[in-house]
């Protein structure tokens, strides 16, 4: 019994020697050149996409780069379309205001109010235009292009040149602009370092005078609301409404008014066409006033509190993503360029004594801003504290 036990493990282990065996010997491996270019094939797909900083975020940039790209040529050409868009709907306000509203204005209100609403109005006006004007016409600020000494944090991928600490590429522009906040598609520009007050600045005045408009303008609306309200039912009379089902009123009813189905009312007084549009004009200023002072509202208290924390909008999303990475490290983020509240106020608007709050800034001022936005003093700080 034992003897046909030990034949038969034998036996099976020189089959499984045999069956590993034989796969090697019936094995028909490629020739030599072939696997060679096989492999030189796949190494070069590989390195066509392999990069080892690939991340969700640049999977995604690259599934959208098509958006992107179309979005950025749609920003780029209609540019001018919203330039003229302000423009005529500035200009649409201020004709309301010189034709409808001034001449109502210096036969009812007394000389002290048309004193300050021709002074405020008129000086509200003049910063806007200054500010628009100077916000689109002004170079928000391009790194040089050839080599230089100036410390560079990065390399633009696009441009090829060294990026200057919070010199961002701008896709619809397709250049780098220095302390980039973002591309405004209402000015056709860049906002940078070289025209960021004047873009501030513009929203500012316009939010305050869509809110001037929209305050002195308040009654006016109600009583042409009302107004236009009135002209709709008396334009329904003038037509003529059937009256139906007056059986009822006979006996109360004058004779001969009862005889049809129908008949008409009195015609209402005529009211001009000069009416109608005046009412109209204020609604439409009223409206457009108070829409524009709600968003450009919002978006100027936005830009405010980041020109408070000395930051951009683009450093503002930076930023965030930095503080989260350091506060799973245990350490504090802290932004380099944020020199305090009110001194990121007066490094803004570029204050150097006092009288430059109203010389330079409640005043129409065409003076460069603090730097040359291609180096900036680091705010000193702690040694737990990291900053980019
Ligand atoms: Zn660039
Ligand atoms: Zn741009």
């Amino acid at each position: 019994m034992q003897s046909r036990q030990r034949m038969f493990s034998s036996a099976m282990r020189l089959f499984l020697r045999w069956f590993r065996l034989c796969p090697r010997r019936g094995r028909r491996r490629a020739p030599r050149w072939l696997r060679e270019l096989w492999s030189y094939n796949r190494l070069l797909l590989k390195s066509l996409y392999f990069n080892t900083l690939t991340n969700s975020d640049v999977i995604m940039d690259c599934l959208f780069e098509p958006v992107f790209w179309l979005v950025d040529h749609l920003t780029r050409w209609f540019g001018v379309v919203f330039v003229c868009l302000v423009v005529i709907l500035t200009s649409s306000i201020l004709i309301i205001a010189y034709i409808s509203l001034l001449p109502l204005a210096l036969k009812t209100y007394s000389p002290a109010w048309i004193a300050w609403h021709l002074c405020y109005g008129h000086w509200n006006l003049v910063m806007i235009v200054f500010h628009y004007y100077k916000a689109t016409k002004t170079s928000p600020g391009h790194p040089p292009q050839m080599k230089c000494d100036i410390p560079a944090v990065s390399i633009c991928k696009k441009c090829i040149i060294p990026k200057p600490a919070r010199t961002h590429h701008c896709g619809i522009c397709n250049t780098c602009i220095l302390k980039m906040d973002h591309h405004c598609p209402w000015l056709n520009n860049c906002v940078g370092h070289f025209n960021h007050r004047y873009f501030f600045s513009f929203c500012m005045f316009m939010t305050l005078g869509c809110i001037y408009c929209s305050i002195s303008g308040r009654n006016m609306f109600i009583d042409a609301y009302n107004a236009i309200e009135r002209f709709k039912s008396l334009d329904a009379e003038k037509q003529g409404v059937p009256v139906t089902g007056v059986g009822l009123l006979i006996g109360i009813l004058p004779p001969g008014s009862v005889t049809g189905q129908s008949y008409y009312q009195t015609p209402p007084p005529a009211f001009t066409f000069r009416d109608k549009m005046f009412h109209k004009s204020i609604i439409y200023m009223w409206v457009l006033t108070s829409t524009v002072a709600l968003a450009l509202g919002g978006l100027t208290l936005w830009h405010a509190v980041l020109i408070s924390r000395g930051e951009t909008s683009i450093e503002r999303h930076i930023n965030s993503k930095e503080t989260q990475r350091m506060k799973k490290r245990g350490k504090v983020f802290r932004n380099p360029f944020n020199y305090g509240r009110l001194n990121n106020w007066k490094v803004f608007f570029g204050i150097e004594k006092r009288s430059h709050w109203l010389t330079r800034v409640l005043l129409p001022s065409g003076h460069a801003p603090y730097g040359d936005g291609l180096t900036w003093d680091y705010c000193p700080r702690r040694k737990d504290m990291m900053a980019i």
